[in-house]
């Protein structure tokens, strides 16, 4: 159906006249807004006259739905007519040809096929807007979806897990690194609830075969949460892993992440620096992001000109200019050559795993620029020999690196049960995390530190935290393995 034909069969039903659609269509082709939206909006034609005739247009009956009484409005947007007469489905749509929607209504009404009818689509909102709440709010996909994302939302979870069975899905969240139970959802439910994500994700409905990457943005209460989405089929149906973004989450000053008051002090002196390269080390999942994040918005207020380039962007922060890779249209290291002819002050780089984004990090940082950057090495002693290998001469190093640091971060015992398992901590004893590191920064003795195990150092002070029951030994050996307490190395 093209605009113009709709147009040329308004004119032969004397609706509208020739000069009211040219103007209309060259609104159309400025504003790309749909033809009968322009009509309405010009007011050339009425609702009452228009809706009809569109509905006679495009083939479907329309119905008048201020006479309508017996209806259930489905909260994926259409209206279910109950007519006695028959047992058709009838079900009124704003647009027949919208495929999500087609696939949604074969979804929810596998055994039948539904006449389709169109409305004025204002008519259905007023309806929609009094719907009954006959049906139990489990039973709505998109209340569902609410509920659950609410609820992870609230336990601080980082993502929610929809893994499916033969007969149900089981619903998990990831809460301070490890999946926790949350709840089971019967087979159909999770039929609705994934047509839905992948409909708000906005990925291919009908491709259920392949993984799939979406997004979509939550509002919790009027907080806008980002939820990145991915797909993946298993033998059981398709599996769904949201990423929720929860800006709440980075927004920790550096005296709130668990460091000792000497390495917040470290911290906050290397992000007042003008000059030189800053590395976090750490596996994933150890908390790299935040603590960078948590240096960045330290030095926000300070007026200098902050540049990033991520992949991907975690988390939008004011007063920052952050650059999202695109791995078709540059790398990290063309991003990061442009970004220094955008006269920045401070550079955050958030990991550095080639040769050439190596080479100009240091360049940058010897360059009278601030880098921050984190490198996938166990161990501050590790970031010499990694950044040779990747081709960084040895010598340039021990000027322009002002510090590193190791990090893990550890499970502290839920303080509402002491670690036993409570509804708080949905019964795993922990609640909330903090960073246990080893820092090292240029005034230290460098021969000392990179013969010293970091770990060791971590480790000691992951037990300092056993001991003032922050924590436990199990957490503390999950982190780090088991490892035999060395009471002579205590000093
Ligand atoms: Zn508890």
């Amino acid at each position: 159906m093209t605009q113009q034909h709709l147009g040329k069969f308004l004119i032969e039903r004397q609706l509208i006249r020739q000069d009211q659609l040219d103007t209309a269509l060259r609104e159309q082709r400025r504003s790309r807004r749909f033809l009968g939206e322009i009509l309405l909006a010009f007011g050339f034609v009425k609702r009452e006259d228009f809706y009809p005739l569109l509905a006679e247009f495009m083939g479907f009956p329309f119905i008048d739905l201020s006479v309508c009484t017996d209806y259930f409005c489905h909260p994926r947007g259409w209206i279910e007519i109950k007519k006695t007469s028959d047992e058709e489905l009838h079900i009124v749509v704003a647009d027949p040809h919208d495929l999500f929607l087609q696939h949604a209504l074969s979804l929810t009404y596998p055994e039948q096929t539904p006449i389709l009818y169109l409305a004025d689509p204002r008519g259905m909102e007023q309806l929609s807007h009094s719907r009954s709440p006959a049906l139990s709010s489990q039973d709505y996909a998109p209340d569902l979806l609410r509920q659950l994302i609410s609820q992870a939302l609230e336990a601080g979870a980082s993502d929610v897990h929809f893994s499916p069975a033969l007969h149900h899905c089981q619903v998990l969240l990831r809460l301070d690194g490890m999946l926790v139970p949350l709840q089971t959802l019967h087979r159909e439910q999770w039929q609705a609830l994934c047509a839905h994500i992948k409909v708000l994700g906005q990925v291919d409905l009908a491709e259920a075969r392949r993984p799939q990457d979406g997004s979509f943005r939550f509002y919790h209460g009027s907080d806008p949460i980002d939820c990145r989405l991915s797909t993946m089929p298993t033998k059981d149906g398709e599996s769904i892993v949201i990423r929720l973004l929860d800006p709440r989450s980075i927004q920790t000053g550096l005296d709130e992440l668990g460091l000792l008051p000497h390495q917040v002090a470290k911290l906050k002196n290397i992000a007042r620096t003008s000059e030189g390269l800053f590395i976090i080390t750490g596996p994933t999942g150890s908390g790299k992001t935040t603590s960078l994040y948590s240096m960045l918005q330290e030095i926000i207020p300070a007026g200098r000109n902050i540049m990033t380039v991520e992949q991907p962007i975690e988390y939008r922060l004011d007063g920052i200019r952050q650059t999202e890779i695109q791995e078709d249209v540059t790398d990290f290291a063309k991003a990061l050559r442009s970004i220094l002819r955008h006269d920045p002050d401070v550079i955050y780089v958030s990991e550095i795993r080639d040769a050439e984004t190596a080479m100009t990090a240091v360049r940058a940082a010897m360059t009278g620029h601030l880098v921050l950057t984190t490198l996938h090495v166990s161990d501050i002693r590790l970031i010499p020999r990694r950044l040779e290998d990747l081709g960084v001469p040895a010598g340039y190093l021990s000027g322009v690196l002002k510090g590193a640091m190791a990090q893990r971060l550890i499970r502290r015992s839920c303080a509402a049960c002491s670690g036993k398992g409570c509804p708080t901590c949905f019964e795993t004893g922990y609640r909330g995390r903090q960073v246990v590191a080893e820092i090292f920064t240029q005034g230290d003795d460098l021969e000392t530190q990179y013969l010293t195990d970091t770990n060791e150092r971590m480790i000691r002070y992951a037990r300092d935290l056993v001991r003032q029951h922050q924590t436990n030994r199990q957490e503390v050996n999950r982190v780090f393995g088991p490892v035999e307490p060395r009471a002579a190395n205590a000093a």
